[in-house]
């Protein structure tokens, strides 16, 4: 029935209201989750395991701290000091929720974790095929299949080379870390080949020309850390080579940190400059051998230069497990895993998926234009008045985020401005009528502000945490059910949409400066931000060991310098 109010109230059908027969089931449903990175633990850390059979399934069994990862390749801080076990992880809640189990007098919830990748999901079947690298079964493979009722998807992305020639073979990547361990041995490595006896100048500067390919900020702080790194660190040690060093930073786009504000990009490219880090802007890297990068430029053309180490961070690319469920849901002409704004796949049955593997698809108001209206217009008089506008425009907010965007964009506070600004600025506002071509024009730009979120940490971490949220309450919500209102309700805003709070973002940009982003155009650059990165960074560790490793890490560096050995 709640269904039949429109658009405006379409979760309503969703399967986190089914008010259906399952309420009987006494049974657990089965839910398994993939992933261990920041959308898989944020949604374990806060899933009520009591309430069902959980299987955790990811070939790392433990969480990387992803954004101190740029920081491990210099040996700032050290690679076990930004991981945690899985199992330590959900250990904790384990502990934590055994408290009511006494309470309840039931027994303690076990939850499984098995070290394996998942290569295939039976999206029909409702099955995910794993294999496991480190041991064998019976059959000599690894192989096992496991049944779900409900599938938490969090993947995260790959690495995109866009099929250059060479990067596979050649190249560094920085999102595991191992990675960072690779790129920390291969930094010194160079600096120690530069200095054997038997080579010429040309090949000592060759072994020390560092590339990164990718301006974005992974790149960039990669960038300055290695700058940090040989000025403040590595010159001591090798003083005889120290001038032969040289960075490049290669950026296909105009300037790098394009995802920041502009003021970033330019104090960032200043900064650069000033250190002697070469930016190059406007080059593609086309190929890369063993020993010479070939790269683009429309202006000046192909050029080669010869090169020590190089890491590329150019890309987001999507794994392969979810290009198959995508083949196999219809969604194979997009670019990532789309869900609605409850984080459930589109196109598939209990599959909800969180993270840098998917996007969630934002409805558009002007879609659902005539279900608004028929909504707003209580008394069916076929027009509205701007108080009935009034009376949805919170919901309208919760549903299409992109209003509030649209309003801001436009100095606005409150739809009827938006709505007198439509009909003409002399309409008196008691006696203001609007038909349903008239509601057309006045929201007619409002879908422009729809926006895809960010592939990031924060975006995962929140939706995890939604999600976990979602499926504890699914079945109180289940014998509850109470249609629409639910939306008004804020105790229950658990069955809001999913709604993503920006925090800000950072750039370090080494010397001890940063550049932070804040929400509310609050733009700050320099010490100061440095140390808000610090204590932002220490304050969003995992666990307190992590976090006492990690400040000690930095003392350590402040006292005594990088480590150099490895
Ligand atoms: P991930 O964290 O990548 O987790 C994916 C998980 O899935 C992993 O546990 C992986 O082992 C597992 N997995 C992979 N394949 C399979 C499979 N087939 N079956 C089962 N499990 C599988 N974001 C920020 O907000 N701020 C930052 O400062 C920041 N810095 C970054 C620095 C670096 C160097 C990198 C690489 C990323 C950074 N990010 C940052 C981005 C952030 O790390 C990602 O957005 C985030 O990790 C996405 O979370 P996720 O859970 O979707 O994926
Ligand atoms: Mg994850
Ligand atoms: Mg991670
Ligand atoms: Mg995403
Ligand atoms: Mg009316």
């Amino acid at each position: 029935a709640a269904a039949s109010s429109g658009g405006i109230v379409a979760y309503a059908g969703s399967k986190f209201d089914n008010t259906a027969e399952q309420t009987q089931v006494a049974q657990k449903k089965k839910m398994v989750v993939l992933g261990t990175g920041w959308a898989g633990t944020a949604f374990l850390k806060n899933l009520d395991y009591s309430l069902y059979d959980v299987k955790v399934i990811s070939p790392r069994n433990y969480f990387t701290f992803t954004p101190l990862l740029p920081s491990v390749t210099c040996g700032t801080v050290e690679p076990r000091s930004i991981v945690e076990p899985i199992r330590k992880i959900i250990g904790k809640n384990k502990l934590l929720f055994n408290w009511f189990f006494i309470l309840l007098s039931q027994k303690g919830e076990e939850i499984d974790y098995w070290e394996a990748d998942c290569y295939k999901i039976n999206t029909v079947g409702k099955k995910v095929l794993c294999r496991s690298k480190i041991g064998t079964n019976l059959d000599g493979t690894g192989e096992f299949v496991v049944d779900y009722d409900y599938l938490v998807i969090a993947v995260g992305a790959q690495v995109n080379t866009f099929n250059t020639p060479g990067v596979m073979e050649h190249c560094h990547f920085l999102k595991e870390i191992e990675d960072a361990r690779r790129i920390r041995r291969s930094v010194i490595d160079c600096f120690e080949k530069a200095s054997l006896p038997y080579l010429d100048e040309e090949e000592r500067k060759k072994n020390l020309h560092f590339v990164i390919v990718g301006g974005g900020p992974t790149g960039v702080e990669f960038a300055a850390e290695l700058h940090d790194f040989v000025a403040e660190d590595l010159t001591k040690l090798y003083p005889a080579i120290q001038d032969l060093v040289k960075i490049s930073v290669i950026q296909s786009g105009e300037h790098i940190l394009t995802m920041f504000d502009q003021r970033i990009a330019e104090f960032a490219e200043a900064k650069f400059q000033r250190d002697g880090i070469d930016v190059r802007t406007g080059y593609r890297v086309v190929k890369i051998s063993d020993n010479s990068i070939t790269m683009k430029c429309k202006s000046t053309g192909e050029t080669s230069e010869p090169y020590g180490m190089a890491v590329w961070s150019a890309g987001v690319g999507t794994r392969p497990v979810i290009v198959d469920v995508m083949k196999q849901i219809g969604q194979e002409n997009r670019r990532v895993l789309t869900t609605d704004e409850w984080l459930r796949v589109c196109g598939c049955d209990g599959i909800y998926a969180i993270g840098d593997c998917a996007t969630i698809s934002q409805r558009k108001v002007m879609e659902d234009i005539s279900a608004i209206f028929k909504f707003a217009d209580k008394d069916n008089s076929g027009t509205l008045t701007v108080k009935e506008i009034q009376d949805i425009f919170e919901d309208l907010c919760i549903r299409y985020p992109q209003l509030e965007l649209y309003l801001k964009s436009k100095h606005m506070s409150d739809i009827a401005d938006l709505i007198r600004d439509a009909k003409g600025g002399d309409v008196e506002k008691g006696s203001m009528q609007l038909d349903i071509d008239e509601l057309k024009i006045a929201l007619a730009h409002v879908d422009s502000q729809v926006k895809s979120l960010p592939a990031t940490a924060q975006v995962a971490a929140q939706q995890g945490q939604y999600l976990a949220q979602c499926f504890n309450s699914m079945r109180d919500c289940e014998e509850h059910p109470t249609g629409p209102l639910r939306l008004r309700d804020s105790g229950r805003h658990r069955f809001r949409p999913f709604q993503y709070k920006h925090f800000g973002q950072f750039a370090p940009l080494g010397g001890e400066q940063a550049a932070a982003e804040l929400p509310g155009d609050w733009i700050s650059i320099g010490h100061g931000s440095q140390w808000l990165w610090y204590s932002v960074y220490a304050s969003k560790q995992v666990s307190w060991r992590t976090r006492v490793l990690v400040i000690s890490d930095w003392l350590r560096r402040f006292i005594f310098g990088r480590d150099t050995s490895c």
